[in-house]
């Protein structure tokens, strides 16, 4: 069972905001928009892996996704840990296109046209994942069982080399659709349960208290203001910026398509970007809205916690809500 879903971490959520808020003409943008870009393709390889987990003995098997947990040198990251009484499993996700080459000087490189990019080893990434999740047990005086650990390509074309036949790499390295049938390899190697039920449940708990999310990197470090953010309601069909508020509904100049919830994803790059609470003024401002009625009207709708009154009141913008609530997006889609 999945005891941490897969849920796009924050710090994610911020480099798409900005990069969608970032004008073309800014300094930074490129820098911006390749961070957002290498972060999605992450996280999008992390939740293709969501169809392959769930086929696993739901009671037998707890599955956390992005756990980040602070030791003594620092905060090491994982980025599926599947733990079950008779071992536990950690597996990196990699999203890479095209191919990965694995050498003899333990250098992994993709090469295209004789162009190549070297990439950090995955397997002495998770080589130290594995050394100090140990550590972490031992800290807090679980029961020892074996660690296994995977390397997963989550795109099915990736062509992966293992140029020395090294035994450790075909072993720890695949792609996705090998991830069950290596999970059944490790139940039929691991037949003994080394620990109880409760002693499961509470090394989960103890890793969901622990787990402490990257931080968003804040705009000041690319060198960027509010005052610098693209305004308005983003068209969710075109892109085009800002859609106007016509007859209870936004309408895109550019592509004539309207929308009663496009807002939403407004209210949440304000959020992100420049503070969870928002008072009318703000939300005028950001959303490019004339009417102080309509701006409240939208607010209200979505239930937010209310401060203050009358004029001085603000809303706490809830994230995870406009973000998850993927019955309300959809039940409004876009029409043209
Ligand atoms: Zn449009």
């Amino acid at each position: 069972m999945f005891i941490k879903p897969l849920e796009i971490p924050e710090h994610i959520l911020f480099a798409k905001s900005m990069d969608r808020r970032t004008p073309a003409s800014h300094s930074s943008k490129k820098t911006i928009s390749n961070r957002a870009v290498n972060l999605l393709s992450g996280y999008k390889g992390e939740s293709s892996m969501k169809y392959h987990l769930q086929f696993l003995p739901e009671d037998e098997f707890h599955i956390l996704h992005y756990v980040r947990i602070p030791d003594l040198y620092g905060h090491f990251q994982i980025d599926f840990l599947i733990l079950s009484r008779w071992f536990h499993l950690i597996m990196e996700v990699k999203n890479i296109y095209d191919n990965m080459n694995f050498d003899d000087m333990g250098q992994t490189y993709r090469e295209i046209d004789g162009k190549v990019d070297v990439f950090a080893n995955p397997v002495e990434q998770i080589n130290m994942q594995q050394r100090r999740y140990l550590d972490w047990l031992r800290k807090h005086g679980f029961p020892l069982l074996p660690i296994e650990k995977i390397v997963v390509y989550s795109r099915d074309d990736t062509y992966l080399r293992n140029l020395t036949n090294d035994k450790i790499i075909s072993d720890i390295v695949m792609h996705r659709d090998k991830v069950l049938s290596k999970i059944e390899t490790l139940m039929n190697k691991h037949q003994s349960p080394l620990i109880s039920e409760d002693h499961l449940m509470e090394i989960s708990w103890r890793l969901l208290n622990e787990h402490v999310p990257e931080d968003a990197d804040g705009m000041e470090k690319f060198g960027i203001d509010y005052s610098d953010l693209i305004k308005g309601v983003i068209c969710p069909a075109c892109s085009a910026v800002p859609m106007r508020w016509k007859s209870g509904k936004w309408w895109c100049p550019s592509c004539s398509c309207v929308s009663k919830t496009a807002h939403r994803p407004a209210l949440a790059d304000y959020a992100l970007l420049a503070g969870d609470y928002i008072n009318n003024r703000q939300a005028r401002d950001f959303l490019q809205l004339k009417s102080i009625h309509t701006a409240k009207r939208l607010i209200q709708q979505e239930n937010f916690q209310e401060f203050g009154k009358t004029s001085g009141r603000r809303y706490k913008i809830d994230i995870d809500k406009l973000v998850n609530d993927k019955v309300h997006n959809e039940n409004a889609k876009v029409h043209t």
